[in-house]
C-alpha cells in the first residue's frame, strides 16, 4: 500500500477538523462554491478595456491605460466586488492561507495562461509577510499552472497607501520600491500575480522592473479588477 505524503496526509486531518465553507454564502464544502462562482461571473462587465481589463463602454483603449505603457496587459477572472471581493479580504485579513488554492483554481479557469513562461508574484513587504505568515499573491502564484521565474521580485522599501494620490504620486511613491534578485529572465514572457489590480501603478512599476531584467513582455494577472470608480472604503489597502 502506497503511503499518502505527509503533507496530503496532514491537509486531510485540517480538512476534516475545518471543512471549507464558502466565503459568499456560508454553504459548507467549498471555499468558493460553484453558485457563488457563477454570480460572481455575472458581475463581471461585459464591455472592458482590452489592455487593462477595467469597465470601459468606450471605443478602444480607456484613458487610463497610459501610465499602464510598460505592462503588456492587465487580465482579470473576476470584478473586486460581492463573493470576489469578499475572497480576496478572506485570504488577506482572514488568514486563510487555504482560500489561495481555489481561488488560483478559479483564476486558471478564467485566464488563457498558455501564452506566459513563468509566474511571478508582486512582493508584500517582508514586515506584513511577517505580522501574516505568507504572502497572498506568492499563494496564488504557486497555484497557477505556471512555472516560478528563476529569480524574484523584492519589496525594499515601504510605500504609504495609494489611496487618494493621484497618478504622478503614485508613481513617485513607488519608484524604487522593488527590486528584481536572480539570473537574468532573458525573453521570458512574465505572468505578474497579484489578488487585486485597482490603478495598476504596482503592477506597473514591476514590469519596468522586470523588464529592464530582461523579460521580454509583462503582463499583470489578477483574481480581481478594481475598477477605477471604486469608493475609499472599498479601495484594497495593499497597492
Ligand atoms: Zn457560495
Ligand atoms: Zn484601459
Amino acid at each position: 500500500m502506497a503511503a499518502l505524503p505527509v503533507r496530503r496526509m496532514l491537509r486531510l486531518v485540517v480538512d476534516a477538523l475545518y471543512p471549507p465553507q464558502c466565503v459568499g454564502c456560508g454553504r459548507w464544502g467549498d471555499f468558493l462554491c460553484p453558485r457563488c462562482l457563477a454570480r460572481a461571473d455575472a458581475e463581471r462587465p461585459q464591455a472592458r478595456c482590452g489592455h487593462c481589463d477595467a469597465a470601459w463602454a468606450g471605443e478602444g483603449f480607456c484613458p487610463r491605460c497610459l501610465p499602464l505603457s510598460r505592462l503588456a496587459a492587465v487580465r482579470a477572472a473576476f470584478e473586486f466586488t460581492g463573493v470576489a471581493r469578499r475572497a480576496v479580504h478572506q485570504l488577506k485579513y482572514g488568514f486563510t492561507r487555504a482560500l489561495a488554492e481555489p481561488m488560483a483554481a478559479a483564476m486558471t479557469a478564467r485566464l488563457d495562461l498558455s501564452t506566459y513562461d513563468a509566474a511571478v508574484p508582486v512582493p508584500i513587504h517582508p514586515s506584513r509577510q511577517r505580522w501574516r505568515g505568507f504572502d497572498q499573491a506568492a499563494e496564488l502564484a504557486r497555484g497557477l499552472p505556471l512555472p516560478p521565474a528563476p529569480g524574484r521580485l523584492r519589496r525594499i522599501r515601504k510605500t504609504r497607501s495609494q489611496v487618494g494620490l493621484s497618478a504622478a504620486e503614485r508613481r513617485r511613491n513607488l519608484a524604487g520600491a522593488f527590486v528584481y534578485e536572480g539570473p537574468p529572465l532573458s525573453g521570458l514572457r512574465i505572468a505578474l500575480i497579484d489578488d487585486v489590480v485597482t490603478s495598476g501603478a504596482t503592477a506597473a512599476e514591476c514590469a519596468a522592473v522586470l523588464l529592464d531584467a530582461g523579460a521580454a513582455q509583462v503582463t499583470a494577472l489578477a483574481f480581481a479588477r478594481a475598477s477605477y470608480e471604486t469608493s475609499l472604503a472599498d479601495a484594497p489597502i495593499r497597492e
